[in-house]
């Protein structure tokens, strides 16, 4: 309707970059004012919120114990016995900080270890570990193309990998999400315009939670002589014989340029790391500047999720048991009416449109004793705020009926969606 058009104009300028409001505004205090103003009107500010985790997938904030469904923990491997005494370990050998950058003195044995034993579980000829996810896919893509480049990147793709893409002066090419014959279409009109070619995308999408096409992506990416970078952030540790991810789960090793992946979901650590043949590791080692002017990681993070991707391989009974509860409660939820995407992923989001709609919501289950973020923009685009649901194989039968009892109780008296 032309209401909810003027409303998603309204949202889309409180979005924009601040410096637009700036010239309205008299001091940097007005400015500042004004801009957190136009966040509280829209229900869009974020505040500090203290979270202590607990056993058991619980966590307690702001003074009260809930059941934690906002966390990319999927396998409980964060506080597990053998990734917490990996880091004890080498924490008492090796002090907290490592010192340096990679570049300088910081690169230690344990970073060469985990790099070796991350190439492994991929089946990757070599590997690279960032400071954090988020700085891989800067310093991955960023130096890989340049102003005679084409980018061609989902429209629903992470942060991170947009603000790659941002980074680099190639031509950027949005298509929308997972429409393999737009991609076609844009490819056939655009490809023979520009040099080097990257196809960009999520394997399992963070926000929306289903998976991408990647075996069409792969065709297209050889068709049209582009490399497939893929991001598995939310596919390690629950696809994949081995947990390596999607790429693994369909057979694709080998068919992808980079693999790009973080330590901070499954993998329970901190940190980010990128796969691929021993050419591309060395060249983002030499040109990736996110990489090359940032501090290594302490040895103590290094080691734990060396040992946390021990036990990756191994939870095979783990990952197969979450993606069916993850297809029972999807399940259960269409029943009960609500909007939810994805098939198998541990992402279940329930799509609910405005973003005080979602508040609402993330309050109600929160006085049920759940925590279930609200996602808003511009996290996600504005139209489509949503809960976002978690599960981990920690989370009890009792805590999912719990669950799906809340919800079936809003349900019954929100309106129509
Ligand atoms: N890529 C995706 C798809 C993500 O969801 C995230 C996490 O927020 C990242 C990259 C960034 O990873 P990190 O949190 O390790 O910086």
């Amino acid at each position: 309707t032309a209401a909810s058009k003027g409303r998603r104009e309204t949202l889309a300028e409180t979005l924009k970059p601040l410096s637009l409001h700036f010239s309205e505004c008299h001091s940097w205090e007005d400015f500042l004012d004004d801009s957190l103003a136009s966040l509280d009107r829209n229900y869009l500010r974020r505040r500090k919120l203290v979270t202590t985790h607990l056993p058991g997938a619980w966590v307690e904030r702001d003074g009260q114990m809930l059941v934690n469904f906002g966390g990319n923990d999927y396998l409980g491997l964060r506080n597990h016995t053998q990734v917490v005494a990996a880091a004890i370990t080498a924490l008492q050998a090796d002090g907290v900080g490592s010192g340096a950058s990679p570049a300088v003195c910081g690169y230690s044995l344990e970073q060469l270890r985990l790099e070796a034993r991350l190439a492994q579980l991929n089946q990757s000829p070599a590997a690279l570990v960032f400071s954090s996810g988020y700085a891989c896919n800067l310093a991955t893509i960023s130096s890989l193309v340049s102003d005679q480049d084409v980018l061609y990147s989902d429209a629903l793709n992470h942060a991170s990998l947009i603000d790659g893409c941002r980074l680099s002066k190639a031509s950027r090419q949005i298509y929308p999400h997972n429409d393999v014959q737009r991609l076609r279409e844009c490819l056939a009109n655009t490809r023979q315009r520009f040099q080097r070619g990257l196809i960009v995308t999520e394997s399992v999408f963070s926000m929306d939670g289903d998976t991408a096409p990647l075996v069409e992506l792969a065709e297209l990416a050889e068709q049209y002589n582009c490399g497939l970078i893929v991001d598995e952030a939310h596919a390690t540790g629950i696809y994949g014989a081995r947990g390596a991810g999607l790429i693994e789960g369909l057979g694709l090793t080998g068919r992808v340029f980079a693999k790009l992946g973080t330590l901070s979901k499954a993998i329970g650590c901190l940190g980010g790391y990128l796969c691929g043949s021993q050419n591309l590791i060395d060249h983002v080692l030499n040109f990736g500047r996110a990489y090359m002017f940032s501090t290594a990681l302490p040895s103590s993070v290094l080691s734990a999720a060396t040992a946390s991707v021990e036990l990756i391989e191994s939870r095979v009974a783990e990952r197969s048991a979450l993606r069916s509860m993850a297809i029972r409660i999807r399940l259960d939820l269409r029943g009960m009416g609500w909007r939810v995407l994805g098939e198998d992923s541990p992402i279940l989001p329930v799509v609910l449109g405005d973003e005080r709609t979602a508040l609402e919501l993330c309050t109600a289950l929160r006085a049920a004793g759940l925590f279930v973020p609200a996602i808003r923009p511009p996290t996600v685009p504005v139209g489509t705020s949503r809960l976002r649901i978690s599960l981990s194989c920690e989370h009890t039968e009792t805590q999912i009926e719990s669950l799906l009892n809340a919800l079936a109780r809003c349900r019954s008296v929100a309106p129509p969606l």
